[in-house]
């Protein structure tokens, strides 16, 4: 057998794993990462059969380009193809209106839909003798780690968290010959859940006491309808804006995909929705507003953010990691963000929250102690060397983008 990185080993984005074993070939993922212009995997040859671990444009991005070269089909979860198709969509709106075109277009995404196959946990699908075994991977609803029984047995997690969230329950180790892991975390550990699920909540209380107004900016798919299911109960009026609503309403009825369908649905009946622009006035009246997009670099959130850029009584409060060059990371190094073209102040308060759905360093040791493994390749880091200490034990590799890794 033969592992090869076509992208995303040594950054976080644009991944694709390829695996061949004698003339079989296979595919994990096939991303993009969406910055300005977009990035990409190294081209990928035409494949017996190609898996889409998870809906996250930088694992699904280029899958539409997959099926309309070369007609090849795609085995995912349900949550993960309407999902997945959904932001796709999306992503080709809003690239050329960027001026970024990615290379295919809606009609090619329509078209894609037709080459998927709908696969769940614990199916093995035979690839001319390779056994592909799917378990969860406790990132987002439907998310996939994928178990190849070759003359080894290789798991790649793509991207995943071994604890429990409210919105999905966390990964389970699998004994493996070779494990492909993610790395986004090495060298950094989130802090306790439930203590930063508590400050949030507290700090959300503070903002309202001064008379102020939360603004919550969260990606569409999964964060949005984890940050609900955190305010749940909590007594507050939130507002959730943008395509959280629409995928929290593809994930409801997928009940064995979600930590509890209870309560993700009790979370969206406690939420004010808004379901057209005028509503934004309505909810700017209320306490909590939950929006993307979940850097800041676009969405309803910039609505929000003109109308209270000048309160210092409202807070922006930020729940995941902000990438370089973004506006949410403009926002906490230097207080400002590109405001509709415009270097705009933003006098609220900033606050920032982890609420991750990737496994930390010591949660990846762990993990990767649990498969024992003989060889452990990283990927989907660009810090990977701070596991090697840690992983001394294991083979690690560390491959470049395009390095064949032969495994026999
Ligand atoms: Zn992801």
């Amino acid at each position: 057998m033969n592992i090869k990185i076509l992208g995303g080993a040594s950054e976080v984005g644009s991944y694709a794993v390829l695996i061949e074993d004698d003339d079989i070939k296979l595919l994990v993922d096939n991303g993009l990462t969406p910055s300005k212009p977009p990035k990409y995997p190294k081209k990928p040859p035409a494949v017996d059969l190609a898996f889409l671990s998870h809906a996250h444009i930088d694992h699904s991005g280029m899958i539409p380009w997959l099926s309309m070269e070369y007609g090849n089909d795609v085995i995912a979860t349900e949550p993960t193809i309407t999902v997945g198709s959904m932001l796709l969509e999306d992503t080709v709106k809003v690239s050329s209106s960027e001026g970024y075109p990615v290379p295919y277009e809606k009609r090619d995404v329509k078209a894609m839909k037709r080459h998927f196959q709908v696969a769940t946990y614990g199916d093995v699908i035979d690839v001319g003798g390779l056994e592909v075994e799917l378990h969860s991977a406790g990132h987002i609803p439907g998310s996939t780690m994928f178990a190849i029984q070759g003359s080894k047995k290789v798991m790649v997690t793509a991207d995943i968290n071994t604890v429990d969230t409210h919105l999905v329950k966390k990964a389970e180790p699998e004994k493996c010959d070779v494990l492909v892991m993610e790395s986004t975390y090495a060298g950094r550990n989130h802090p306790p859940r439930d203590e930063t699920e508590k400050q949030f909540i507290e700090k959300i209380g503070e903002v309202i006491d001064r008379g102020g107004l939360a603004i919550v900016p969260s990606f569409a798919v999964g964060r949005s309808q984890e940050i609900l299911m955190i305010l749940m109960d909590a007594g507050f009026e939130v507002w959730l804006d943008g395509m959280g609503r629409a995928v929290a309403r593809e994930f409801l009825p997928l009940k064995k995909y979600l930590g509890s369908a209870s309560d993700l649905r009790r979370a969206m009946d406690q939420t004010n929705m808004v379901r057209h622009r005028d509503q934004r006035k309505e909810a700017l009246k209320g306490q909590v507003i939950v929006t993307t997009s979940g850097m800041l670099d676009g969405g309803p959130v910039h609505e929000y953010l003109k109308a209270l850029k000048n309160d210092e009584n409202s807070a922006v409060l930020l729940t995941g990691f902000q990438v370089e060059e973004t506006n949410g990371r403009s926002l906490l190094e230097n207080g400002t963000i590109k405001l509709y073209g415009v270097e705009t102040t933003i006098d609220c308060e900033v606050g920032f929250f982890d609420f991750s759905a990737h496994a930390d360093h010591d949660e990846l040791v762990k993990f990767a102690k649990a498969c024992d493994p003989e060889k452990v390749i990283l990927t989907h880091g660009d810090d990977r060397e701070k596991l090697l200490e840690d992983l001394k034990d294991f083979d690690v590799i560390l491959p470049i983008e395009g390095d064949d890794i032969p495994l026999d």
